[in-house]
C-alpha cells in the first residue's frame, strides 16, 4: 500500500526529517530543526519509529530500484532506506541488439530482483546508462554504444509489465558515471556510509574511460549535462590510437580495457581478456606487466588534468581494469606526481563498492530525487 500513500502529503519537511534521522543527526524528538508534528506523521506512516526515546528509520519501509544499463548487459538491484542491497543484484546475460530484445533481457533481470520483493513497496526508480541524458525531461539524448535507446523516454526503457505497474512512480534517468559518483559519495565508505570528502571524482576504467564529479553537495553536470567525458581528453598527440569517438589519441584509446586488449593482440598475436592479461602479469609475464604499467602511465597523465583543474579530495577508480589497480598504481602515481602541480594534493583509491556501483548509484538517484538534499 505504500507507493499509493507515500507521496500523499509527503513534503520537504518530511524529507528533511528522514534525512536527518537516517544520518543520526536528529536523534530525539523535540529538536528545533523539525516540527514535532512532522515526526508524529512519519511515525504514524510507519517510516520512523521510536525506541527508548530515540528516533530510527524503518529501513525496510520502502525500496528504491536501480537499473544499470551497460554496454553489454543490464543489471537491477533494490536498496532500502539504509542503502543496503535487498536480495542482491540481477543481471541479464545480454542487453539485446534492438529495443525489443533489450526489454526482454531487462525483464529477466527485473524478474530476478522482484522475485522476493513487494512491488508495492518500491518508491522510485533510477536508470543509469552510458550516454548523455536529459534528467529533467527524463529522456535519453545520445548513446554511442546502445544507439537504439537514443531519444527514448525513461518509461519507454522498461518492459511493458513493469512500465504499467510503476506508471505512477518517479523514474529518473542518469548518466552512469554521475550515478556512480553519487554512490561513491553517499555510500562509498565502510558499511555503506557516506564519504566525508567534499569533492570526489569517480573514474571508470573498464571497457571505456569516463568520470563523474561530486563537489560540495552536487554532481557536476555541465551546460548540457555532458560533463565527465574524461575518456576523450587528448593524452597522445604524437602517435595516438584511433578512438571510438572518431578522434585520435584520447585517453580511452590508450588506457581502457578495450585498448589493453587491442595492444595485447598487436604485441603477442593472441587474444586475451583484461582478466587474463592480469593473471599473466601476476604469473610474471613481462609483456603483461609492462602493459599494465603503461596503462597506469596514461591514466596518471589523464588524472593530472583533473588534479590541476580541481584538486578533488579523492579520486576513486572503478570498472574492470581498476580491479587490477595493484598492477598499475605505482606507475599511475609516479606519472601523476610528474605532471600534477607541485602544491596540489591527491589521493587515488580503488572504489570499495565493487561492480554494483552504477546500479547502487541509479537507486540513489531515485532516493535523492525523493528524499535527498538535491531534491
Ligand atoms: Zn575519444
Amino acid at each position: 500500500m505504500h507507493t499509493d500513500s507515500f507521496f500523499k502529503g509527503f513534503g520537504r519537511e518530511h524529507a528533511r526529517a528522514v534525512e536527518l534521522i537516517r544520518k543520526g543527526e536528529l536523534k530525539e524528538e523535540g529538536g528545533s530543526q523539525v516540527p514535532g508534528e512532522v515526526i508524529e506523521e512519519l511515525v504514524a506512516r510507519g517510516l520512523v519509529y521510536k525506541h527508548k526515546g530515540r528516533l530510527f528509520i524503518d529501513s525496510e519501509y520502502g525500496y528504491f530500484l536501480g537499473i544499470d544499463i551497460g554496454g553489454t548487459s543490464a543489471k537491477s538491484m533494490l536498496i532500502d532506506f539504509g542503502f543496503k542491497a535487498v536480495a542482491g543484484s540481477f543481471r541479464s546475460e545480454d542487453r539485446g541488439s534492438d529495443i525489443t530484445a533489450f526489454k526482454r533481457n531487462l525483464e529477466k533481470a527485473l524478474d530476478g530482483t522482484m522475485a522476493s520483493a513487494n512491488p508495492r513497496r518500491i518508491l522510485g526508480i533510477g536508470i543509469a546508462l552510458p550516454g548523455t541524458v536529459d534528467p529533467s525531461h527524463g529522456r535519453v539524448l545520445f548513446t554511442t554504444n546502445i544507439q537504439f535507446l537514443s531519444g527514448l523516454k525513461a518509461v519507454e526503457l522498461l518492459p511493458r509489465k513493469y512500465a504499467s505497474a510503476w506508471a505512477d512512480l518517479p523514474i529518473k534517468l542518469e548518466h552512469d558515471c554521475k550515478a556512480a559518483v553519487l554512490a561513491e559519495k553517499l555510500a562509498g565508505g565502510p558499511g555503506h556510509t557516506e564519504r566525508k570528502e567534499a569533492s570526489i571524482v569517480a573514474v571508470t576504467v573498464g571497457t571505456g574511460v569516463s568520470a563523474g564529479s561530486y563537489v560540495n553537495g552536487s554532481v557536476i553536470r555541465g551546460a548540457t549535462n555532458a560533463a565527465g567525458e574524461f575518456g576523450h581528453i587528448l593524452v597522445n598527440g604524437q602517435d595516438g590510437r584511433q578512438c571510438g569517438c572518431g578522434k585520435v589519441g584520447c585517453l580511452e584509446a590508450e588506457a581502457s580495457g578495450s585498448a589493453m586488449q587491442a595492444k595485447w593482440l598487436e604485441r603477442t598475436g593472441t587474444k586475451a581478456t583484461v582478466v587474463e592479461i592480469a593473471e599473466a602479469a601476476m604469473d610474471g609475464n613481462a609483456e603483461a606487466i609492462e602493459l599494465f604499467k603503461e596503462t597506469g602511465r596514461w591514466l596518471g597523465l589523464g588524472l593530472s588534468y583533473i588534479v590541476n583543474l580541481m584538486e578533488p579530495d579523492l579520486i576513486t577508480l572503478y570498472g574492470g581494469v581498476s580491479a587490477a589497480y595493484d598492477l598499475f598504481s605505482e606507475s599511475l602515481n609516479e606519472t601523476l606526481s610528474k605532471h600534477a602541480w607541485p602544491l596540489a594534493n591527491w589521493k587515488v583509491e580503488r572504489s570499495m563498492i565493487g561492480s554494483e556501483i552504477v546500479g547502487l548509484g541509479a537507486a540513489l538517484v531515485a532516493y535523492e530525487h525523493i528524499l535527498g538534499s538535491a531534491a
